[in-house]
């Protein structure tokens, strides 16, 4: 058996997994690190650019974050734009882009005035839109239903112009970078592709890594950054079986030309823990506006890879009572319970474009189902947790950190844009459990 000996390993070659391989390498004195990732290569599941929206989620026009959520996001925003400038990424992986937070209709423009005069001090920058402003610079969400003039009920919004910001980054190009700089740090990084890490045990504090493969990896620390399929791990090692888990994936509309000259967020429903749907240019697709996402639990902890994911998926949710009363709570409600159901119609042929375009209107008065198509192979599995104990879902990211050398990790959206933070969080862990150093002044030049 082929064996190999790290003082850290990271399960997982997504944007967590390669932000924390990369601070290890650059912050810490720890000297032997692993990155083993399942698939062929960095980032092929939800940090892939064509998976997620591409955008830094910096709080200022995502209306389900309070004042307090919005700074803490912001400060782990932020250093995705200081790494994405000390790598030279401008308009590689890391882009300006217009963006508004819309409100139509009195209630919502009401609120989003207030939100405004709340916000405006964390975030400098962002300016206030009249319908008129909101013409000139994205005139299709003005322009009514017929194209013959504006539209009749009321628009304001709060954003920001391109050019005053970084906005979007092909998450998937990211981790591409994180990982090739982390081998640039003369440390013994090793980096492993097609390691599908089956079972992790621990004898006598050292932690023993099994792969599909037949192959074993031993480590002193681990980090586990495999999405949903970090729970999948923990409780094989019985570990976090107080936690289940709810895949809920999210899929994308493609428009066939630029309809929207930036990103352009609606004001969210705040009874539903996902984002309501919005438009983005798509670095992928030309800069044409991709709508979504929307919110589909399905029994799978991965898309786009066969039933591989359907007993794993089953294994994760570990179903008992607890399960059962937090799934009927969320049931009870009817906004809840219509949102999920109403989810599953926009995966329907022939139904679902007509369906969606009727939401999406909202944004663009004038869509057409025409104008857009399913993006086939787009999007990603987002894994909401459930707190069994507390009988809740957990709607932002959570780790299990039960017993000392090892953490998994559950990073729904924004995860990508919280990576750097996150990863930050786990290496000072992993310090600590070592007994390494992590270099503070280093960090804070470069990141904060
Ligand atoms: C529809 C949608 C829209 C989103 N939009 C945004 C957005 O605009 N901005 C934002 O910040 N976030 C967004 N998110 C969230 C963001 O995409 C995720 O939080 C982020 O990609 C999670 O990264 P990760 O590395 O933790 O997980 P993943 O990207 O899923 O990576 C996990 C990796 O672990 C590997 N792995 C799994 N099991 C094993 C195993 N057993 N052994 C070895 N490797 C394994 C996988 O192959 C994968 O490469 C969105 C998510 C979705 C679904």
């Amino acid at each position: 058996m082929d064996q190999k000996h790290f003082d850290t390993i990271v399960i997982g070659g997504g944007i967590s997994g390669a932000a924390v391989f990369y601070e290890l390498a650059r912050y810490t004195d720890i000297k032997n690190i692993a990155l083993l990732e399942k698939y062929s290569g960095a980032a092929t599941l939800n940090s892939h650019g064509t998976s997620n929206s591409q955008t830094i989620h910096c709080g200022d026009i995502e209306t389900n974050y309070t004042l307090e959520k919005a700074k803490k996001v912001k400060k782990t925003a932020d250093m995705i734009v200081k790494y994405g400038i000390l790598q030279n990424a401008q308009n590689k992986f890391m882009f300006s882009h217009q963006k508004l937070a819309l409100g139509v209709g009195e209630a919502e423009c009401a609120y989003m005035t207030n939100r405004y005069e709340e916000f405006k001090e964390l975030y400098p920058y962002i300016k206030f839109y009249t319908k008129n402003e909101i013409k000139k610079i994205e005139p299709n969400v003005v322009l009514n239903e017929y194209s013959s003039g504006d539209r009749s009920d009321e628009v304001v919004a709060m954003g920001v112009e391109e050019g005053a910001i970084y906005t979007t980054v092909d998450f998937g190009l990211m981790s591409q970078s994180l990982i090739e700089q982390a081998c640039k740090q003369n440390k013994n990084t090793h980096v492993a592709f097609n390691q599908e890490v089956t079972l992790i045990e621990k004898k006598d504090d050292v932690f023993y890594v099994k792969t599909a493969d037949f192959k074993e990896y031993i480590a002193k620390s681990i980090i586990v950054d495999a999405g949903a399929h970090s729970l999948f791990l923990a409780h094989k090692m019985g570990l976090g079986l107080d936690k289940s888990c709810f895949p809920v994936a999210g899929s994308f509309y493609l428009a066939k030309r630029k309809i929207l000259n930036g990103k352009v967020y609606m004001v969210q429903n705040p009874k539903l823990p996902f984002a309501a749907l919005h438009g983005d240019p798509d670095l992928l697709a030309n800069m044409n506006t991709r709508f979504g996402p929307t919110a589909l639990v399905i029994p799978m902890l991965e898309r786009y890879h066969g039933f591989k994911s359907l007993p794993e998926f089953f294994k994760t949710l570990n179903l008992d009572m607890n399960v059962v009363k937090i799934c009927l709570n969320l049931f009870k409600d009817s906004t809840i319970r219509n949102y999920i159901l109403y989810n599953y119609l926009f995966e329907i042929p022939y139904i679902n474009k007509k369906l969606f375009v009727k939401d999406a209107k909202k944004i663009v008065p004038s869509l057409k189902a025409d104008d857009i198509y399913y993006a086939k192979k787009f999007g990603g599995v987002r894994p909401q947790v459930l707190d069994k104990k507390a009988g809740e879902l957990i709607l932002g990211e959570a780790s299990i950190t039960e017993i000392p050398g090892i953490i998994f990790n559950m990073t729904p959206s924004p995860g990508a844009t919280s990576c750097l933070g996150n990863a930050q969080r786990d290496a000072k862990l992993i310090c600590q459990y070592l007994g390494a150093n992590f270099n503070e002044d280093l960090f804070a030049n470069e990141l904060l």
